[in-house]
């Protein structure tokens, strides 16, 4: 059990004649509001480091440039421009997760959410489509299994969207020549009744159980220096969770250290 905050007020209640005949006290828990507003600061310290650290890069890599005789020898000046292109194209990405992550929190979001009877068939196309040169430049085989005729109460762009960042990851922490599965298949709950899920199994590193919750949260990696070299921002299974939250969904992990990694999207079937 996490320590609780209680502010506690209290006030003497009085007759008619002011003699003391009571007390009210008033208990008031504060533990989430207060849990919030550290979120909140937590939140805006990490997307400051986090945006310092490719401003930095360009602004050491310009000044080097621009210092008398910096940038003699074409090579070397190549180079330093690339790293500068990487970098500010990192701060792009940052800037838009968080700008999707915003979008996604908004207090409307969910009423306003457009969802339409969808086919699960091309959604997967399209992810396997826009990640197949990623996939290739590491020989890394994208599978596809049994998307059939499925059909599911979803808003197509949010769940596309959802998947790439699944599969992005899949080919972004597995080693080169491997296989990406990506299963979709429907499950009759008794009780939670009927789903469609779409399934993205790597064999990868695989991820340690202490590790398995906290994922889901902004900014949080197993291995900041991996991500940040393989071009992730810290926020992409943090948007996939909320686009299956405004969906009524869910997003779930299967992993172990060096067996690889499912994750698997569970979305309302229709
Ligand atoms: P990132 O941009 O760092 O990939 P994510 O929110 O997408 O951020 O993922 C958070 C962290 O979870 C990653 O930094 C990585 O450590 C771990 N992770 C996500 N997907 C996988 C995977 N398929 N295999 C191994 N680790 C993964």
């Amino acid at each position: 059990e996490p320590m609780r905050r209680i502010r506690v007020t209290n006030r003497l209640l009085d007759d008619s004649a002011g003699r003391p005949v009571g007390l009210i006290l008033v208990l008031t828990d504060l533990t989430h509001l207060r849990r919030l507003e550290s979120v909140r600061t937590d939140f805006a310290s990490n997307v400051s480091h986090e945006l310092r650290t490719p401003i930095t890069n360009i602004k050491g890599y310009v000044e080097t440039l621009l210092e008398p005789g910096g940038s003699t020898d074409p090579e070397q000046t190549e180079r330093f421009l690339r790293v500068i292109s990487k970098n500010a194209d990192r701060l792009d990405s940052i800037v838009e997760d968080m700008l999707m992550l915003a979008q996604l929190e908004r207090p409307d979001a969910r009423e306003s959410l457009a969802v339409d009877h969808t086919r699960v068939a091309p959604i997967i196309d399209s992810v396997v489509s826009a990640l197949g040169p990623e996939a290739e430049a590491k020989r890394i085989t994208l599978e596809q299994e049994g998307s059939g005729d499925l059909c599911a109460m979803v808003n197509h762009p949010l769940v596309e969207q959802a998947l790439t960042n699944l599969v992005a990851n899949a080919i972004r922490y597995s080693p080169q020549g491997t296989k990406v599965i990506i299963r979709a298949s429907r499950s009759n709950g008794v009780l939670t009744g009927d789903h469609v899920e779409i399934e993205v199994r790597d064999q990868g590193p695989g991820i340690a159980e202490e590790h398995l919750n906290r994922i889901f949260e902004r900014f949080y990696r197993v291995d900041k220096a991996r991500s940040r070299e393989r071009g992730g921002t810290g926020l992409g299974l943090a948007i996939v969770k909320h686009i299956m939250n405004l969906h009524g969904g869910r997003v779930e992990v299967d992993s172990h250290l060096g067996k690889g990694s499912v994750f698997r999207l569970v979305l309302p079937a229709s």
